[in-house]
């Protein structure tokens, strides 16, 4: 009896949990976001490995590769890396990357002992070693495409409080001139008018790793896109629709919306048959709501997606915002893509820092942002 119980609840458990579009989301989010993918970034091919993965799992549902022939659209571009040591000792305190300090992404490599001089209240100098060392409040990381002839430090200083004086560093870099990645391009063909396309996209990669322990997981920044689109590519390659639907995951977008710009210029299809673009980044949360962008240049869709939103009362706002180069939408809008790009607001507010995790990531409007797009996609149909 206790052990039949027990069997009822887990069966309803599955059906009540598969039912929601989040239990996908959490376990693509826990996914992308491991150690294996190292940050979807620039060291131990964890840039490679995650593009792998999504075309796997394009395939798995049975997408077809946008340009008929292949998932991948490789291209290439300079990067700085770093990916061996990442040492630092402060007045004999040896800190940890990611959380007592970044080296600024452009930095040369430096191994070497010595003292500090002070140059402001919040800068440090070693001349001969061309070293900076400087505190902020908050480490944001990012992307180098080039390398100085300094090397720069950023030290945290609400957790390393001291005057820094005396130090040792052995950071190494490496400098990759044509750092190759690749755009995956898949797409479920449309049932009456396949030359018309509705585009779903999100960037795969990330900051990658600084050092050989510490790496960058990006969960709201773009695991959380890439799961959503990932959700949404099962669903419409079990439910085609009337026009293509492409799902772009972009690499590149952290060195500079390197990969979105490379498609608009070697476009898979032509540019004119794409009848909208929805671009999602920063996914992950949503307690106040959306932003999208370019919602003033479309004001008819924008007002659809609002109709939409207020019927099957889904999240609690969505502002509209005007044009904006802050991802991967951008180049297509430039092009005359008609396209949108979403971010959530509310919630956790880690954003390129180590602290931007999975376990912390709640995912608490993904159900409502899935059913969000389809119901918008219909409207874009005529449906
Ligand atoms: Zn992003």
């Amino acid at each position: 009896m206790i052990k039949r119980l027990f069997f009822l609840y887990l069966c309803f458990h599955c059906t009540a949990a598969n039912a929601q579009h989040v239990v996908y989301g959490k376990k693509m989010l826990d996914t992308l976001t491991s150690s294996h993918f190292w940050g979807r970034g620039y060291t131990q091919n964890g840039m490679e490995k995650a593009g792998l993965f999504i075309a796997e799992t394009f395939s798995s549902y049975g997408l077809l590769a946008l340009d008929g022939k292949s998932f991948f659209q490789k291209f290439s571009y300079p990067v700085n890396t770093f990916p061996g040591k990442m040492e630092l000792t402060l007045n004999g305190k040896k800190l940890k990357p990611g959380a007592d300090f970044i080296i600024l992404p452009e930095s040369n490599g430096l191994t070497s002992s010595g003292v500090l001089q002070q140059k402001d209240s919040i800068t440090y100098l070693n001349e001969n070693d061309r070293l900076v060392i400087k505190e902020e409040n908050k480490l944001t990381w990012s992307v180098g495409t080039k390398v100085e002839d300094y090397t720069m430090i950023l030290l945290n200083r609400n957790s390393f409080k001291e005057q820094p004086h005396s130090y040792t560093v052995k950071i190494e870099n490496k400098f990759v001139d044509q750092f190759s990645a690749s755009n995956i391009c898949g797409y479920v063909r449309g049932t009456l008018q396949p030359d018309s396309f509705l585009f779903i996209t999100a960037h795969f990669d990330h900051l990658g790793g600084m050092g050989k322990e510490t790496f960058f997981p990006g969960a709201n920044d773009n695991a959380s896109g890439v799961a959503l689109m990932l959700e949404l590519a099962r669903y419409y390659a079990l439910h085609p629709q009337p026009y293509s639907i492409a799902f772009i995951a972009f690499a590149g977008e952290e060195a500079g919306l390197v990969g979105s710009k490379y498609f608009t210029e070697n476009p898979l299809v032509p540019l004119s048959s794409i009848r909208f673009l929805l671009n999602t980044d920063l996914a992950g949360t949503g307690t106040e709501g959306i932003t999208v962008v370019n919602a003033t240049e479309f004001p008819k869709e924008f007002a659809w997606m609002n109709e939409v939103n207020e019927k099957e009362k889904l999240l609690v706002k969505i502002n509209p915002r005007g044009k904006a180069a802050n991802s991967d939408h951008y180049f297509f809008m430039e092009k005359e893509v008609p396209s949108f790009f979403f971010y959530t607001l509310g919630g956790i507010t880690a954003y390129h820092d180590i602290n931007d995790r999975a376990e912390t990531l709640p995912l608490s409007e993904f159900d409502d942002l899935f059913r969000l797009i389809v119901l918008f996609n219909n409207k874009l149909m005529g449906k």
